[in-house]
Formats: C-alpha cells, sequence, structure tokens
C-alpha cells in the first residue's frame, strides 16, 4: 500500500522483545495520537522509547499487538513509502563528507533549493548557513568545517523536515543542546509542526512542554500519562 498518510496513530498492546538478547523492551503499550497533534514520551534510560520508535519505521516487527496509521496496520504499508513519509531525527546526527546542502537533502532523488532553503529555516539553521562562507555549498564532515552540535542537530532536523512528512519523531535529538539553542529550535519548528503528527523523545521538561499528550516509559511499560499540567 503506498496511500499518502495523514498521521493518526494507533497503538494497542504492543509487546517486544529484542530477538538476540531477549530483553522485553516494550509491554503492552497502548496509545492513540489523533492526526496534526504531538504527542511527547519521557522515561529513564532504556524504558523503550526509542524502541517505540523503531517499530514505527519498521526496524522490527512488534510479538504482539498492533501499530495502525490511519486506521490501517503498519505491515500493508509499502516498507520505502512509509520510510518516507516518516521523518526520523535521530538521537546521533550523522553529517556525511559533502556540502550542507547534500546533507541536507540527503536521500532525495529530486529537490529544488527552495525547498533546501526552507526546510534550512523552519529547522532554525538558515542564519548560520548563510553566515559561512561558501553558504550551503559549504563542506561539512571530516574534511570540511566542523559544525557545533547544535548546528548539526539542526541540519539533522532540516533533513527530516526537507521530506515533508506527515508524521515527525524527534529521538532525543535535543538534549544535546543548551536550553536556550533548544529554544530557539523549537520556536523554529512551531510554524512547521502545525498539522503534522509529532512524537518527541525526551529526558528535560523543557522540551515537551507544548505536548499535547505526555507518556512516562518505565521498564517498557507505560506508568503515567496525561497532560503537562496534570503531571
Ligand atoms: P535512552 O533514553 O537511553 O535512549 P530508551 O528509553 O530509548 O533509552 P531503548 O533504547 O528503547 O530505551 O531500550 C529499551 C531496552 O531495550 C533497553 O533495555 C536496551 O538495552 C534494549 N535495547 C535497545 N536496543 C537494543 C538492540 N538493538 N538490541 C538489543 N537490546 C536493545
Amino acid at each position: 500500500d503506498t496511500r499518502t498518510i495523514q498521521g493518526a496513530i494507533q497503538v494497542r498492546n504492543l509487546s517486544f522483545t529484542y530477538p538476540h538478547t531477549g530483553i522485553q523492551a516494550l509491554k503492552n503499550v497502548s496509545f492513540d495520537i489523533p492526526q496534526g497533534k504531538t504527542l511527547a514520551i519521557i522515561g529513564r534510560t532504556g524504558s523503550g522509547k526509542s524502541t517505540l520508535a523503531n517499530l514505527l519505521l519498521r526496524m522490527y516487527d512488534a510479538d504482539a499487538g498492533e501499530i495502525r496509521i490511519d486506521q490501517v496496520p503498519l505491515k500493508e504499508y509499502n516498507f520505502s513509502s512509509l520510510r518516507s513519509q516518516i521523518g526520523i531525527v535521530p538521537q546521533e546526527v550523522f553529517l556525511f563528507s559533502d556540502t550542507i546542502r547534500n546533507n541536507i537533502a540527503f536521500g532525495l532523488d529530486n529537490f529544488t533549493e527552495n525547498q533546501v532553503i526552507q526546510a534550512a529555516k523552519d529547522a532554525a539553521v538558515y542564519q548560520n548557513i548563510l553566515g559561512f562562507e561558501n553558504g550551503f555549498d559549504t563542506s561539512v564532515g571530516e574534511r570540511g568545517l566542523t559544525l557545533s552540535g547544535g548546528q548539526k542537530q539542526r541540519v539533522s532536523i532540516a533533513r527530516a523536515l526537507i521530506k515533508a512528512p506527515k508524521i515527525l519523531i524527534f529521538d532525543d535529538c535535543l538534549s544535546a543542546v543548551d536550553t536556550k539553542t533548544e529554544e530557539e529550535i523549537l520556536t523554529g519548528l512551531q510554524r512547521n509542526m502545525a498539522d503534522k503528527t509529532c512524537i518527541f523523545i525526551a529526558h528535560r521538561v523543557s522540551t515537551i512542554k507544548n505536548a499535547d499528550h505526555i507518556l512516562v516509559l518505565d521498564q517498557g511499560e507505560i506508568i503515567e500519562q496525561g497532560s503537562h499540567e496534570k503531571l
């Protein structure tokens, strides 16, 4: 199925054990994210947050339970169609030894300069790039310019945004930047997130204050959930 994703996510009784280690990373997890809403997932290290992101991207399939997007079971989607419609900003940024432009447009067969610029603006890194001598042609990576942690993070965000995905997952990608940079990034994202379903995986409460709903995971289980005010 290569249908266009709208972005409503339903998770039902999801359990998952990593095949080689036998570690049960998720236990009977259920939640819904309506289309266009933002869910935050917090919890201690090893509580299963990234595993949930892995299952959404079908890096693994659940042992029990089900994930549906727009009421359609995940397994019924064409794999590459699914991947192209879900944007993920991973925990660890990976930059290629290439120009900033190609790092942002990574994985796209064709793209316009305007798309690159817009993604950079939305990720709040446009002004930084303009400040480099060669702008978007600046080489980064091993033999290129060394970007700061926060700049790398934002290039990685721009890479996810340029695909214009209906679902965006931020996997703990802001914990390495200071709170001021975080604020800048979140403000930049605000406009972009309006019609997208977002999942923010986070350690810091400041990252998730705008979330519509918060899940607290512990040892693979949801131990608490609610709004920011309620928790
Ligand atoms: P962190 O905040 O440190 O990123 P997390 O909440 O994202 O942690 P997960 O990465 O989902 O936690 O890990 C959940 C559990 O699954 C942990 O016990 C972890 O050791 C285990 N685990 C994670 N990835 C793998 C893997 N690829 N193979 C085997 N076990 C894994």
